[in-house]
């Protein structure tokens, strides 16, 4: 692994001096150091080659770095699974077979198909294998009813049918995990100062984030399973806004949750979309704009329709709903009126049938 990024790192500043992204222009003038100076294999070269690549065209403005244990991909060629417990991985000192544990959740799943794997090296020393495997999505139905579901702070998802996911759970943990953080920092600050070093502290702190991030992982899961099986139950596609109106929409009041909150609406918008693929379940985007302060009852749009963060009333015409229930009604209305956003091939495809 170290190779391997070492490498990729003197390889991508190649690569940032020429301005290419050309695999078959780096391969000619570099294979050779790759292999000769850098002892990688010969598919190891390949895939530092193409690794380097796509690193590069990322971001053409800057110059990409590879830290000595970013995740190194292995393809079919270096590696292959020796039934379910076992792989064999090429290493710079030939194949080693080592064993693995996978979850049942992850066995069940497993097949031998699969697509590129990356090794990875927690900060913990821990060391992953990320299998990627292709699964058959469920034939997808037109739907023609929506579950509106309005994902917020307080609330993480509500939806247009009235259930409400409150975010009281994951407001409790971040809030244990921060306090228990501070204490940890004075500690290690205290440490400091005494001329120690705090590096089991540091390791607490380590794990404390890595134990809040899988709470929030663990509850996105749940609730997008929930959401995609009433969808399911009933027969319906599942409306949401489109990701940057809820990013420009919820103010929010610290840098800190700003980051929090936007990777784990990210993360819940993805688990709510391959869950659905999975199932057959389609999801529509809506357009995310006033579908806090428009009335459900008579489409008037005014600001201050939300008294409260809870509470909707309509200055025209009284009706007075949870705001967020509100909301997901509108996102669910919006689903209905605009027609399904697929491409021209696609539509074909599906009146042939
Ligand atoms: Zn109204």
């Amino acid at each position: 692994m170290r190779a391997f990024n070492a490498a990729a790192n003197w390889l991508v500043g190649k690569a940032f001096a020429m301005r290419t992204a050309n695999k078959i222009a780096l391969q000619r003038l570099h294979y050779a150091d790759l292999r000769g100076h850098f002892g990688l294999s010969a598919q190891m070269a390949v895939r530092c080659i193409a690794q380097v690549c796509q690193a590069y065209k990322r971001d053409k403005t800057k110059r990409p770095h590879f830290r000595p244990f970013a995740a190194m991909p292995y393809d079919q060629r270096l590696m292959s699974f020796k039934g379910p417990d076992r792989v064999s991985l090429l290493t710079l000192g030939g194949r080693i077979l080592m064993p693995v544990v996978m979850g049942r959740y992850q066995k069940e799943r497993f097949s031998p198909a699969i697509g590129q794997c990356d090794v990875v090296r927690r900060r913990d020393g821990k060391w992953f294998l990320l299998v990627t495997v292709d699964l058959p999505e469920g034939t997808r139905t037109s739907a023609s009813d929506f579950i509106g579901v309005d994902l917020g702070v307080a609330n993480i998802a509500t939806t247009s049918d009235g259930q409400i996911a409150t975010g009281d759970a994951i407001e409790d943990c971040r809030r244990r995990y921060a306090s228990a953080r501070r204490s940890l920092q004075k500690a290690a600050a205290a440490r400091k100062r005494q001329g120690q070093r705090p590096k089991s502290i540091r390791r607490k702190l380590c794990s404390l984030a890595g134990r809040e991030a899988r709470f929030r992982k663990h509850e996105n899961h749940c609730i997008s399973k929930r959401l995609v099986a009433i969808a399911k139950g009933t027969g319906r596609g599942i409306a949401l806004e489109d990701l940057q109106g809820i990013r420009s929409r919820i103010r929010l009041r610290r840098p800190q949750r700003a980051r929090v909150h936007g990777w784990s609406f990210r993360q819940l918008r993805q688990f709510v979309s391959y869950k659905a693929a999975m199932a057959g379940v389609e999801v529509r985007p809506v357009d995310p704009r006033d579908t806090s302060r428009t009335c459900n009852c008579c489409g008037a749009i005014d600001k201050a329709n939300r008294r409260t963060q809870a509470e909707f009333r309509c200055r025209r015409c009284g009706h007075a709903a949870h705001a967020d229930i509100n909301a997901a009604l509108n996102i669910r209305a919006k689903a209905l009126v605009n027609g399904p956003q697929v491409s021209e091939r696609h539509a074909g495809l599906q009146s042939a049938v």
